[in-house]
């Protein structure tokens, strides 16, 4: 497994990076480096020479005449897939970028677009398919199709196009993510804190804001939660049911199924 050093971490302003900020990127490379693809497309990045730089930008970029990824190891994206929507853990943005310095295609551009191409673009495929425009360039094609891949097999919400964005947010820590979904009739909600305890032996906790569909209200909302232990191995399930209906709540927790 690659080392958070040998990303040579700065923060974008050329200053170092600090013992938090470090752990962010350690956190970040053990959880995706679970996935053995993830873990390949990370060695392949250190091969390549790139380089990670911090920054609170709510967004996340690889600059190939840098050959370095911008990355805010807090900031993350809500993505929507049919019904189904949740938000990304930063890692899996951190991956999304890791995939755009891995593309070999990345030199040549291909815009998906019935509008008029730039002059300065070497290519434009023009279409009236609205998925491929949806996923903007090539490039955010091979990202987004490397990123969802790896981010169904680590249980987090994925989306289909590089425009399945319902808005930026910030999370607490740089591996939450959650899944809000319809199945049986019913309204699920899964947080994943798939990190380890921090210093004081706590789980991080994380709240959704900005909640803004009144569907729990009228349906039973069932939440789950997954805890892990240090070395990221699934502990516990805790499924919570709240009937708002009725005004039940029922709770259970239960080991993980091994
Ligand atoms: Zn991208």
């Amino acid at each position: 497994m690659v080392t958070a050093a040998a990303f040579k971490p700065t923060n974008k302003d050329g200053t170092p990076i600090t013992k938090h900020q470090e752990q962010d990127l350690e956190l970040a490379i053990r959880y995706l480096s679970r996935n053995t693809d993830a873990a390949k497309l990370l060695e392949q990045a250190v091969k390549n020479g790139v380089t990670i730089q911090f920054s609170n930008t709510q967004n996340g970029f690889y600059r190939p005449d840098s050959n370095s990824i911008e990355w805010n190891s807090k900031f993350t994206i809500e993505v929507q897939n049919g019904s189904d929507r949740g938000y990304m853990s930063p890692a899996v943005v951190l991956l999304h970028e890791v995939a755009h310095s891995v593309d070999k295609q990345a030199r040549i551009k291909y815009i998906f677009s019935t509008e008029t191409c730039p002059s300065n673009e070497k290519t434009c495929q023009v279409t009236n398919d609205p998925n491929l425009r949806a996923m903007y360039t090539n490039r955010e094609k091979f990202a987004v199709e490397t990123e969802r891949k790896i981010a169904q097999q680590l249980g987090e919400p994925i989306r289909l196009r590089y425009s399945d964005v319902l808005k930026d947010t910030t999370t607490t820590s740089t591996l939450d993510s959650s899944r809000q979904y319809y199945q049986n009739g019913q309204y699920h909600e899964s947080e994943f804190k798939g990190h380890a305890k921090d210093s004081n032996g706590s789980i991080y906790t994380q709240k959704i804001t900005n909640y803004d569909n009144d569907l729990p209200k009228k349906t039973p909302l069932k939440k789950e939660t997954v805890e892990y232990d240090d070395g990221f191995k699934p502990i516990s399930k805790n499924i919570v049911i709240y009937d708002h209906k009725q005004g039940i709540i029922t709770t259970t927790v239960t080991d993980y199924p091994t």
